[in-house]
């Protein structure tokens, strides 16, 4: 297969649509077979629940090529569970789980040509989602749903290395207790819209988020999730009911205990604490980790002994094992790695 001629390294993080993209329709109870489009325009009524009352989630993964040439994708049967569950919580259908996996076999298969090859730190972004397509204007769910899965090639997330960042503790909330904070939601997004381009306009890149009850617990930044390693190589993950559950986080932990034989703790996270942490890393889809080197709370500076050239050595550590395995360098758990072509 012929590759597309793209400066791979150089794509940045943003949609280039691709020829083919996967649609299915919900209706009258039950999902239609479903298939493949080159249409990357959807027609829906003004008064669709999507447009009317933000019913929507969505997931996203990407497809590479591994050291032996091969597409793969990672663990994509978890961003269909989770789409399942974000589904429940927003009242629309479930796509199951096989469907989903096909889907989006099907599309990386059609897309071929725009998988990066080997080496050049690029990949296919695949970006499934679902949405309320009927007319909605009482508030209550919608009765027909369109699911889709389109991708787009993106570029390395780190040119030049993985530099820290900094970060600050928000003051807006991104999660409501007892909200939607544990599910893909479209709308968790659109809240957090506000507080992110504050944060950049003060000079931060990203904002830690806190538990929204009592301002006192870690919970996430707007779309990854924390990791933090102690002075004595303990890593630590905070651990909510408001948090959506990262699959890199999941993984990274995996990793940690199974394969670098490091003591891992899933728990409550005060942001008394943070001081004493040695690293602290995000961890999401995007960019597997990305280092923190400083967290700035109202005046007070928080640096980690990682400092702001490299990231922290443990965090290293999870980030090259984690990427060798994703890669076909490092032998994966047995349902990680799934190949496609
Ligand atoms: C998607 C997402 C993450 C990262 O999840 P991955 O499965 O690792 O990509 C973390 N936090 C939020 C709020 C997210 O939406």
């Amino acid at each position: 297969m012929e590759k597309k001629n793209i400066d791979w390294s150089n794509i940045g993080f943003g949609y280039i649509p691709t020829e083919k993209r996967y649609v299915s329709n919900f209706k009258n109870g039950a999902w239609d077979e479903g298939c493949l489009t080159e249409d990357n325009k959807i027609v829906m009524s003004e008064c669709a629940g999507v447009l009317q009352y933000a019913q929507t989630c969505f997931e996203g993964l990407k497809a590479y090529t591994t050291e032996d040439g091969h597409i793969v994708v990672f663990r994509p049967d978890l961003n269909a569970q989770r789409m399942v569950d974000s589904a429940k919580r927003l009242e629309m259908p479930e796509f199951p789980v096989e469907r989903f996996v096909e889907a989006i076999t099907e599309v990386v298969k059609a897309n071929a040509a725009y998988v990066p090859p080997y080496g050049t730190g690029a990949s296919l972004y695949i970006r499934p989602y679902m949405f309320g397509i009927s007319p909605v204007i009482g508030v209550k769910p919608a009765e027909e749903y369109q699911f889709r899965a389109f991708c787009t090639p993106v570029g390395p997330y780190f040119k030049g290395g993985a530099k820290p960042i900094t970060i600050k503790v928000s003051d807006f909330d991104r999660a409501a207790p007892n909200g939607t904070g544990h599910v893909k939601a479209g709308l968790n997004y659109a809240m957090s819209l506000h507080a992110i381009v504050t944060a950049h306009e003060e000079g931060f890149d990203e904002n830690m988020y806190l538990d929204p009850k009592t301002r006192t617990k870690v919970e996430e930044t707007g779309g990854a999730n924390f990791i933090f390693v102690t002075k004595d190589n303990k890593v630590v993950t905070p651990k909510s009911d408001s948090i959506l559950p990262s699959i890199t986080r999941r993984s990274l932990i995996y990793v940690a205990k199974e394969y670098l034989g490091l003591e891992v703790e899933e728990r409550e996270v005060l942001l008394e604490e943070v001081k004493d942490f040695a690293e602290c890393g995000l961890c999401g889809t995007a960019a597997v980790i990305s280092p923190v080197g400083k967290i700035y709370n109202h005046g007070e500076e928080i640096c980690f002994p990682s400092g702001m050239e490299k990231m922290g050595p443990v965090i290293q550590k999870l980030y090259d094992t984690l990427t060798g395995i994703q890669m076909g360098k490092i032998e994966a758990p047995e349902g990680w790695i799934k190949r496609i072509l």
